[in-house]
C-alpha cells in the first residue's frame, strides 16, 4: 500500500566491465612448470649422483702410498686435492691431501721412492676449469635464475599494463579500456541528452586531440572534471565517451577499490595508478564514486579513517604532481558532491565540475531510442509517449526498461516490442515485478481496497496534488497496492503547499481504513515514515516552517563517526523539541484536511473502493468516470499550471 509519485529508484549502478589486459599467462605458467621439472630434476640428480658416488672407495692417503709400493697401482690421477687411483684390477680408490704440500712430496714422506712411482701412469687435471664449476654450481644456479627471470618477466608486466594482480597488493588495479577496442569504445553519439555536461566536455575531447596546440599557446588545461550527478545519469558512460572522442586509453577504477584493510595499500594503488596512466599519457584516469575516499578529512573519531585519508592525500599529491603538459586527465564521478573533501575541489584539482541531471521528456525520448537501436521496434510503438510517462527516470532506469520490454516480446515469442510491452515495463521498472501469487483474502482484498481509495480521493480532491494515473490492488514488490501519481511536469521545485498536499494523500490510506473499520493495519506503516521525513525535511531543510523560521537546522554534511554514519545534528535540546513539535503540528494539520475530503466524499471513496475489488486495477479514464460521476471534476493540466512554482 503506497503512493508512489515520480519513481525512486534505488541505485543500480552497474559496473562497466572493461576488461583486464590480456595476461600472457601461458608464459608464466611454462615458467612455473619448467621450475618445478627442474627442481625435480635436480633432487634427482643428486641421488643418482650419491649413487655413484659409492664407485671408488674412499681410503686413507696411506692406503694408496702403500698400494703404489706394492706395484698395485696402475694411474693416478690428481685434480686439486682430490687423488683418484686406478688398480691394474680395475679397481677405484680415492683419497685427499693436504692443500698446500705437493703430491710427490707427500708421496715421499709416506716412502714411496721414485722408482715405485715411475711404474705408475700420473695424470694431473686442471680442477679450476670451467666445467668443473658449472657440473658443482649448475644444481643451484639454474632454479635461482628462473626465479629472477619469473619476477623480472611479471614486474615487466605489471608495469606495461596494470592488469597482473598476482603479488600485487599496493599495485593498481585500474580497468583499462584501449582506443582500438572497437567493441568497448563509448563516443558522444551513445550519449542521449546531457547537451550541457557533453558542451562542457568538448573542450577536454581537443585537448586530447592535440595538447599540443593547447600547450604551445600556454593555456593551462584543467587536471581534473568532476562529474556529478545521481545514480544510473550516465556519468561513467560519459567519462568513457570523452576517452572514445579523444582517442585516448581509459583507466577506470572505483574509489573504494583503493581502500583496503591494510594502512597505506591505498595510497600506494593511487601511486601505480597515475604512474601506469602517465605512461600511456595522453589519457583518462577515471576515478569512479570518488567520495568513498574524498570525504572530508579529519572529523572522524578514532582511528578507522587514517587509511581513507593516506589515500586521499596521495590522490591530492599525485594531482599536484602533474606537469602541466602531462596531459594525463582526472575524471571523477559522485552521487554526493556535498561530502567531499575542499581541498579536492581547489584550483589545480577537481576544478571543473560537470553536474549531469536526470533527463527531461525530450532526454528521456532520445536515451530510449539510443537503447531502441538494436531492438525492433513494432509500428505502434510511441517512444515519446513512454518519455511522457517516465518522469524521474533516469538514463540507466530508460535503458533497463527498454530491456524489460525487450524481454516480455521475447519470451512471449513476438519479433518486434510493441507499445504495450514499454508500457508494462515502465510499472515493472518503477515497483518491481507484480506479484499475482501474493493472493489477498476477501478481507485482506477490501482493506486493501479502501486504503488506495483513500489516497487516490484526497489526490483528486486536493487543489496541489499529483492526478492520480493508475490505482491498484495488485501487489508489487513490497507493497500490497499501489496508487501512481503522474506529476504533469518534470519538477525541479516544489512548494510548501504541494508537500502539506502530499502528506494529506500518503495519510489518505490510513484515513480511510480507520474510517470503514474503526482498525489500523500495518499497512500504513510505509505511508507514515515516507510522510514523516517529508514533514521534517519541510521544517529542518527547506525552511517551511513559520515558527522555526528560515534555517537549515540540518548537521553539517559528511562528519562521520568512526568512520561509519553520519554523526547526528547538533540541534540543542532546546530546537530539537520545538522541531518535533512543528513537524508533529504540520502531521496533524494535515491529517485534518485528509479527513474533511473522505468525510465529504464518503460516497466516492465507496465507489472507488468497490471498483477495485472487483477489477483490481483502475487506469486513468475509468477512475476519471467514476469521479465525474460523483461530482468531481478531475484535474487538468491547467488546473495545476498555476501551482506557485518559482
Ligand atoms: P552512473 O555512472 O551515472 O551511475 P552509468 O554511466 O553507469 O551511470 O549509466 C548506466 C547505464 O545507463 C549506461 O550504461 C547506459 O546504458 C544508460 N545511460 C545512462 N545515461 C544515459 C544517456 N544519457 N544516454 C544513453 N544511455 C544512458
Ligand atoms: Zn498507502
Ligand atoms: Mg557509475
Amino acid at each position: 500500500m503506497e503512493t508512489k509519485e515520480t519513481p525512486k529508484k534505488e541505485k543500480k549502478d552497474k559496473k562497466e566491465k572493461a576488461p583486464k589486459i590480456p595476461e600472457s599467462q601461458g608464459i608464466l605458467t611454462q615458467l612455473l612448470i619448467a621450475l618445478a621439472v627442474f627442481l625435480l630434476i635436480s633432487a634427482g640428480y643428486s641421488t643418482v649422483k650419491e649413487y655413484f658416488a659409492k664407485g671408488p672407495e674412499d681410503v686413507p692417503l696411506s692406503q694408496i702410498a702403500a698400494d703404489v709400493r706394492a706395484g698395485l697401482v696402475a694411474e693416478l690421477t690428481i685434480s686439486g686435492n682430490t687423488i683418484e687411483g686406478r688398480y691394474k684390477d680395475e679397481s677405484e680408490k680415492v683419497s685427499r691431501k693436504e692443500s698446500e704440500a705437493s703430491f710427490t712430496e707427500t708421496l715421499s714422506n709416506y716412502g714411496v721412492s721414485a722408482e715405485q712411482l715411475a711404474g705408475v701412469k700420473i695424470i694431473v687435471t686442471d680442477q679450476g676449469g670451467a666445467r668443473y664449476w658449472f657440473l658443482t654450481l649448475a644444481p643451484l644456479l639454474i632454479p635461482v635464475l628462473l626465479l629472477v627471470g619469473i619476477m623480472w618477466y611479471l614486474s615487466r608486466q605489471m608495469r606495461g599494463g596494470g592488469g597482473m594482480q598476482a603479488f600485487t597488493f599496493g599495485r593498481s588495479l585500474a580497468r583499462l579500456v584501449s582506443p582500438e577496442d572497437e567493441q568497448q569504445k563509448v563516443t558522444f553519439k551513445d550519449v542521449a541528452g546531457a547537451r550541457e555536461a557533453k558542451a562542457e566536455l568538448t573542450e577536454i575531447v581537443d585537448f586530447l586531440k592535440n595538447p599540443k596546440k593547447f600547450i604551445q599557446i600556454g593555456a593551462r588545461i584543467p587536471k581534473g572534471v568532476l562529474l556529478m550527478g545521481g545514480p544510473g545519469t550516465g556519468k561513467t558512460l560519459l567519462a568513457r565517451a570523452v576517452a572514445g572522442e579523444g582517442g585516448v586509453p581509459f583507466y577506470s577504477i572505483s574509489g573504494s577499490e583503493f581502500v583496503e584493510m591494510f594502512v597505506g595499500v591505498g595510497a600506494s594503488r593511487v601511486r601505480d595508478t597515475f604512474q601506469v596512466a602517465k605512461k600511456s599519457a595522453p589519457a583518462i584516469l577515471f576515478i569512479d564514486e570518488i567520495d568513498a575516499i574524498g570525504r572530508i578529512r579529519g572529523t572522524g573519531v578514532g582511528g578507522g579513517n587514517d587509511e581513507r585519508e593516506q589515500t586521499l592525500n596521495q590522490i591530492l599529491v599525485e594531482m599536484d604532481g602533474f606537469e602541466p603538459n602531462e596531459s594525463v586527465i582526472v575524471m571523477a564521478a559522485t552521487n554526493r558532491p556535498d561530502v567531499l573533501d575542499p581541498a579536492l575541489l581547489r584550483p589545480g584539482r577537481f576544478d571543473r565540475r560537470v553536474m549531469i541531471d536526470l533527463p527531461d521528456r525530450r532526454d528521456r525520448e532520445e536515451i530510449l531510442t539510443v537503447h531502441a537501436r538494436q531492438k525492433p521496434l513494432g509500428p505502434d510503438v510511441k517512444l515519446g509517449v513512454i518519455a511522457e510517462r517516465t518522469p524521474g527516470f533516469s538514463g540507466a532506469d530508460l535503458a533497463n526498461l527498454m530491456n524489460e520490454a525487450a524481454i516480455l516480446a521475447a519470451r512471449e515469442d513476438r519479433k518486434e516490442v510493441t507499445q504495450y510491452d514499454l508500457i508494462r515495463s515502465i510499472e515493472k521498472v518503477m515497483l518491481g515485478p507484480e506479484r499475482r501469487s501474493h493472493v489477498l483474502n476477501k478481507k485482506e482484498k477490501e482493506i486493501t481496497a479502501y486504503h488506495e481509495a483513500g489516497h487516490a480521493l484526497i489526490a483528486s480532491v486536493l487543489k496541489y496534488a499529483d492526478p492520480v494515473h493508475k490505482v491498484s490492488i495488485i501487489s508489487r514488490g513490497r507493497a500490497a497496492g499501489y496508487t501512481l501519481k503522474l506529476p504533469l511536469d518534470d519538477r525541479r521545485m516544489q512548494s510548501k503547499l504541494e508537500f502539506l498536499d502530499d502528506i494529506a494523500v500518503s495519510l489518505g490510506g490510513y484515513i480511510a481504513e480507520k474510517m470503514i473499520y474503526n482498525d489500523v493495519t500495518t499497512g500504513a506503516s510505509n505511508d507514515l515514515q515516507v510522510l514523516t521525513a517529508l514533514a521534517r525535511d519541510m521544517v529542518t531543510k527547506y525552511g517551511m516552517s513559520d515558527k522555526l523560521g528560515p534555517m537549515a537546522y540540518e548537521a553539517q554534511p559528511g562528519r562521520t563517526l568512526f568512520g561509519a554514519g553520519i554523526e547526528p545534528g547538533e540541534l540543542s535540546q532546546e530546537v530539537a523539541s520545538q522541531v518535533d513539535a512543528e513537524v508533529k503540528a504540520i502531521v496533524t494539520e494535515a491529517h485534518k484536511r485528509g479527513l474533511e475530503v473522505i468525510t465529504t466524499h464518503r460516497k466516492v471513496l465507496d465507489a472507488i473502493a468497490k471498483a477495485l475489488v472487483e477489477v483490481e486495477t483502475i487506469e486513468r479514464e475509468e477512475f476519471e468516470k467514476i469521479l465525474i460521476a460523483n461530482g468531481i471534476v478531475p484535474k487538468k493540466k491547467e488546473d495545476i499550471e498555476h501551482q506557485p512554482l518559482v
